[in-house]
């Protein structure tokens, strides 16, 4: 289990993390989420041992971070950090003997993931012959070839198709039922929503908002109400509690300050020709920006 404890750090005087703590467990999907400088990048690399905060402490599985911890941490950033006149075979030794793994081992592990990403041509090209969805995937595996107890991923679809945005996703279930700990950073909150049951909104280092997915849904008032048929937006408007009405395609979406205006909804069209009427949880999207823009006003 990773344990981030009431970390603070200070670049000069500008405050990046400030009283930060949060814990993930093994086999959990953590979503550290946050806008531009929110102060992601430098709580990742303070888990990595890579920065100093100025208070607070970081364990993994009960022990401070040191060289011993880092071993068992991979991290899969945005910038690639591949050397790229090496050939994938070349790089993923050299990463996994760094980590303290007999070269036999890297080789059987490495030949398994190129066959699961279906790369297996690749193992003898150089990193710069590789497309940058390639790239990616080369830089996942050098992450994760010491099979690490904490995996941070930073960004890590950025560049990806479809198609492998799906193996790398399913590799990353792989690894959360093996047990390891895993936290995801991304802006695309359509990613966060599939993949993390707990999350962190951060905003100037601080956290506003932390908990389950489902039960900050819950929680988050507002809902949409999705409406098809015969409709005047305009007379919805106008019912007390209803916050906007837009047309989406052939449907209207209401939106609405809490459940309790469904029912004033329902009844004003309910002698109308209607043939769909769902209240939907808001999105991720949605609650990101109003949190964050709340955090900001303040
Ligand atoms: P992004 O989503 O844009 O990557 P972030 O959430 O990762 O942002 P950080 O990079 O951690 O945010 O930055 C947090 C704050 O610390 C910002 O105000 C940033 O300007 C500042 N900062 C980051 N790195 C340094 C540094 N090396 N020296 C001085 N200030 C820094």
């Amino acid at each position: 289990m990773l344990k981030v404890e009431n970390i603070t750090k200070y670049y000069g005087e500008n405050l990046a993390v400030d009283h930060l703590s949060f814990t993930v467990k093994s086999g959990e999907i953590f979503g550290l989420l946050g806008s531009n400088g929110a102060g992601k990048t430098t709580t990742f690399r303070i888990i990595m041992g890579l920065l100093d905060s100025n208070s607070g402490t970081v364990t993994l599985d009960g022990k401070k971070i040191d060289y011993s911890v880092t071993d068992h941490i991979g991290f899969v950033t945005e910038e690639r950090s591949l050397l790229t006149k090496m050939t994938v075979e070349e790089q993923v030794i050299y990463y996994g003997r760094l980590k303290g793994l007999k070269e036999e081992e890297i080789r059987k592990r490495l030949d398994e993931w190129l066959e699961k990403f279906q790369i297996k041509d690749y193992k003898k090209r150089k990193i710069k012959e590789l497309s940058k969805g390639n790239q990616q995937k080369i830089q996942f595996i050098a992450a994760v070839i010491n099979e690490p107890k904490l995996l941070i991923l930073d960004e890590p679809f950025t560049g990806l198709d479809p198609i492998n945005v799906g193996q790398l996703k399913d590799a990353i279930y792989e690894l959360q039922k093996k047990g390891c700990s895993i936290i995801f950073s991304s802006h695309q909150m359509e990613h966060i929503e599939q993949f993390c049951e707990k999350l962190l909104i951060l905003v100037k280092g601080r956290p506003v908002l932390e908990g389950y997915l489902k039960d900050i849904k819950e929680e988050y008032q507002k809902k949409n109400i999705m409406i098809r048929g015969d409709i005047d937006p305009q007379e919805l408007q106008a019912i007390p509690g209803v916050l906007g009405v837009h047309k989406k395609a052939n449907e209207y979406e209401v939106k609405i300050e809490s459940n309790k205006v469904v029912e004033k909804v329902f009844k004003k069209i309910s002698h109308k020709n209607i043939t769909k009427f769902v209240v939907e949880e808001p999105s991720l999207n949605e609650i990101f920006i109003a949190k964050v823009g709340e955090s900001y006003d303040e």
